[in-house]
């Protein structure tokens, strides 16, 4: 590069930060604006006193991604990151029976068998052919998307058989196995992307998969520690993170990007920009209306979106019995997915999961204590169901299902601080538009070539990160998001991407 090009990055979220990582070690003069004080998006940290709760991930799967992003910079993530491999993964716990859920391979097979009659017959069938499957769909996943030419590829046509457009996540389990219990043992993952398991596209049975292939990882002070950890290397590779700096548009010239316009009025060049705030909110807020035309507004709205989450970090003056992660089953599940997604009204029974990140690392919460992170998935904002006046209720109603389905007797009173993210609170606080948290849905309309592309394909010198643009959401794909579109302003400008020394 013969004088060193500017990009701009609006937002400091997992896709905005990776992207600033690898352009920054390439040489790129990477400025990254997010309107928080603290950098992490979605993942970052929730203090309250001294007890510290992720706001979203975490899971992570996939670790080797996150090894590679590092890597791609010449640096090791363990130089700056503990991972603590969990073993069991996660409980899961049905009305009549609850599942520790193992990545070692004996252990899971002992476990089916003493929960369910059918037994582990399916299970060694199910990694087998699901390895096969995720084999031949990963390349597709790594792709760039940005023109059809791109999209029928030779890794697609490999992939085709395995993408079984016509069965969806949980119909496609049927294959392995016959309990519908034990189907939902390897499909409640598509909650990961906000879909229901008999909505959910075949392709993703890979979810569980991964866990199992892959195992599930936490980080030491919390996932929210990978986002600092980035900012780290971004500003050792002399990139610049203004926080508490909200973007209020971009500038464009016959639909060319040449910057943005911050809050104060102040004008910032870039020689390209890219867009990791949420696809959909960025497209209805940061641009003017007329200026797109396959996502304007009326068009981003048609879309479809994931489900939301009522969230509750409760700060706890006791530590209670309870694995990292445990995830609890409605009794009548199908209506309370049938509600979330196709009703849109609130399930007085209702599934939920909670994770109690104490057991296995003690930097959370004080001596004695405990930090507890609770997850209710919701309909989007699309029910309007107005949650300033059904708040108090749900955490009432959250706090009594803790009360009796995990056995939390007297968690009120051990409550010292908490904090309430309604979906509600996503959209107007988060800017995650519909609060739909896990971004644009994943049906197979809204995948690859048809999700938003990562070279922006309505304006030039624009970029796009994040869970709304291809890959799709969860830290891997995000993370795949990044490089993508980092390998793509890298041969726009002739840079090789190959690790520079
Ligand atoms: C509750 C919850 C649980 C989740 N659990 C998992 C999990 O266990 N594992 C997993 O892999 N994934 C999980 N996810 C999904 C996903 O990994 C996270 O949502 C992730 O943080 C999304 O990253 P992102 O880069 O798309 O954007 P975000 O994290 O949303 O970051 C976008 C950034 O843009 C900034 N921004 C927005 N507007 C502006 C503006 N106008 N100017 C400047 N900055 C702006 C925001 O402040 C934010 O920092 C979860 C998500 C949620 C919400």
């Amino acid at each position: 590069m013969s004088e060193k090009k500017h990009i701009v990055i609006i937002g400091a979220g997992p896709g905005g930060l990776c992207a600033g990582m690898l352009l920054s070690r390439r040489g790129f003069n990477v400025t990254i604006f997010d309107k928080n004080a603290e950098v992490g998006g979605r993942n970052r940290p929730i203090r309250l006193g001294k007890f510290v709760f992720d706001t979203g991930p975490t899971f992570l799967l996939m670790k080797h991604v996150l090894d590679e992003m590092f890597e791609l910079c010449g640096k090791n993530s363990a130089d700056y990151l503990d991972f603590i491999k969990l073993d069991p993964m996660y409980r899961l716990l049905f009305s009549d029976r609850a599942v520790n859920v193992f990545s070692d391979r004996d252990k899971m097979r002992a476990e089916l068998t003493g929960a369910f009659a059918e037994g582990s017959a399916g299970y060694d069938f199910y990694l087998q052919q699901e390895g096969k499957r995720f084999e031949k769909l990963y390349p597709c996943i790594k792709r760039d998307y940005s023109s059809l030419k791109a999209f029928f590829s030779l890794d697609l046509l490999r992939a085709l058989p395995g993408l079984a457009l016509n069965h969806s996540v949980f119909s496609n389990l049927g294959k392995y196995f016959n309990e519908e219990k034990m189907r939902l043992v390897f499909s409640f993952q598509s909650k990961y992307l906000g879909m229901s398991p008999w909505d959910c596209p075949a392709l993703f049975t890979m979810l569980s998969y991964l866990e199992h292939e892959y195992g599930i990882y936490h980080v030491k002070g919390g996932l929210n520690k990978i986002a600092a950890a980035m900012a780290k290397v971004i500003t050792e590779q002399g990139g610049l993170i203004h926080t508490d700096t909200a973007v209020e548009s971009l500038l464009i010239k016959n639909k060319v990007v040449t910057g943005v316009r911050l809050h104060d009025g102040s004008e910032i060049i870039a020689d390209e920009v890219i867009v990791n705030a949420d696809f959909a909110y960025a497209m209805t807020h940061l641009v003017k209306p007329t200026e797109l035309k396959q996502y304007s507004p009326e068009k981003v709205k048609k879309l479809e979106y994931s489900c939301s989450t009522f969230m509750l970090y409760l700060g706890l003056d006791t530590c209670y019995d309870l694995p990292h992660h445990s995830i609890a089953f409605a009794d009548d599940y199908s209506t309370n997915i049938s509600n979330i997604f196709h009703n849109k009204i609130l399930s007085k029974d209702f599934s939920f999961y909670v994770q109690n990140a104490c057991v296995s690392d003690e930097t959370l919460a004080p001596a004695g204590k405990s930090a507890l992170y609770v997850l209710v998935p919701m309909p989007n904002n699309d029910s309007h169901i107005d949650w300033q006046t059904v708040c108090a209720d749900m955490r009432e109603q959250v706090l009594d299902t803790l009360e009796t389905r995990l056995n939390l007797t007297g968690i009120r009173e051990h409550i010292e601080c908490e904090k309430i993210i309604t979906p509600q609170t996503w959209e107007t606080d988060e800017h995650v538009f519909k609060g739909a948290t896990f971004s644009l849905s994943h049906k197979f309309s809204q995948l690859l070539y048809w999700r938003p592309h990562n070279q922006f394909q309505e304006l030039d010198q624009c970029y796009l990160v994040g869970g709304g643009t291809h890959p799709g959401s969860g830290l891997p794909t995000i993370y795949e998001s990044a490089h993508i579109s980092a390998k793509l302003i890298c041969r726009k400008h002739g840079v090789s991407f190959g690790l520079a020394s």
